[in-house]
């Protein structure tokens, strides 16, 4: 029996991811390899494998940049600490964070200047995150649940603001914004039109495609946030959902008495292996492959000057 594949609309790079890897690429053309990138350009290996293959190297450190070389600062972003370091270096910087991400930089510090507690919420850990607390000047309170909310020892007059990870939409948040609304009495928030557009549709998408898919699988690595969040939200939704980095970690046993496959994948996973999930499957069984109607996303990031006319 033929085997319906049905992928979701919108998945896979946003523009903030295209813009990060075309400055790597863009750099690599003007400068010459190697150039180096602290931190995975965007949570993909096989992304970075590529970059990595055409001279891109990858640290974790701005102490690991040898002196001169050219440093870029992943999607995510980094905090004032590292700018400062690569500073002092005299290092020349070209900085590929997502311009919604810097947004969330400066709206924390607006909130500062207002005399406002930042609370963030997000995941600890992650790199935005870091980068995040580390961008507002000023002592940053992190929650990831309802419950951290509930532990707060900040006085319930304390003027306060929040700030989201750009990888939560607005439903991911909305629980912990209402227990922060119940428990300040002077809270702001940024628009929720603010949130990463990205995220919102393919969370949207997911859930259509989980209307008609009787096995959900995610492309996306298992360090991506918003590639996680999207297979949560087809467990959420009662259907059997699994994240695959490609073709080779289908499970052909997920398969039995499924007889649609939705497919969706994280804003950092290629179409590239998308495609090589397909092909596995069409080595198991004959399939009929179609996508869901959905947004249609036209957003495009200018680039760094220096490298527009690369
Ligand atoms: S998911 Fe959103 S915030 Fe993150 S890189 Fe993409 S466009 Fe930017």
């Amino acid at each position: 029996m033929t085997l319906k594949v049905v992928l979701a609309q919108p998945r896979g790079f946003c523009a903030g991811v295209v813009r990060a890897i075309d400055i790597v690429e863009r750099a690599l053309k003007k400068y010459g390899p190697p150039v180096y990138v602290r931190h995975e350009i965007v949570h993909n290996k096989y992304v970075v494998e590529t970059l990595k293959a055409k001279g891109a190297r990858f640290v974790e450190s701005v102490s690991e940049i040898p002196d001169d070389a050219v440093a870029i600062f992943s999607a995510h972003g980094v905090s004032k600490a590292v700018e400062g370091e690569a500073e002092v270096r005299n290092l020349p910087v070209i900085d590929a964070t997502c311009p919604l991400v810097t947004k969330v930089h400066n709206q924390g510090k607006r909130y500062v200047k207002q005399g406002r507690t930042v609370i963030l919420i997000g995941h600890a850990g992650h790199p935005e995150v870091e980068g995040t607390m580390g961008q507002i000047p000023a002592p940053v309170v992190l929650v990831q649940t309802v419950a951290d909310v509930e532990t707060l020892t900040i006085p319930t007059d304390t003027p306060v603001a929040y700030v989201t990870q750009t990888t939560l939409s607005v439903d991911d948040t909305k629980e912990i914004i209402a227990a922060l609304t119940r428990r300040f009495t002077d809270i702001q928030g940024p628009d929720t039109r603010d949130i990463c557009y990205a995220t919102q549709n393919r969370q949207s998408a997911v859930r259509d495609l989980c209307e008609v898919a009787d096995l959900l699988l995610v492309v996306g690595a298992t360090n991506s946030s918003n590639s996680n969040r999207l297979r949560e939200i087809g467990a959420e939704l009662g259907i059997p959902s699994y994240l695959i980095a490609n073709g080779s970690e289908l499970d052909p046993a997920w398969l039995d008495g499924v007889k649609t496959v939705g497919i969706t994948a994280g804003a950092s996973a290629p179409e590239v292996l998308v495609d090589d999930v397909i092909t596995a499957l069409k080595k198991l069984k004959p399939v009929e492959v179609s996508t869901l109607p959905g947004r249609e996303e036209n957003i495009e990031f200018r680039l760094p000057a220096e490298l527009a006319s690369v």
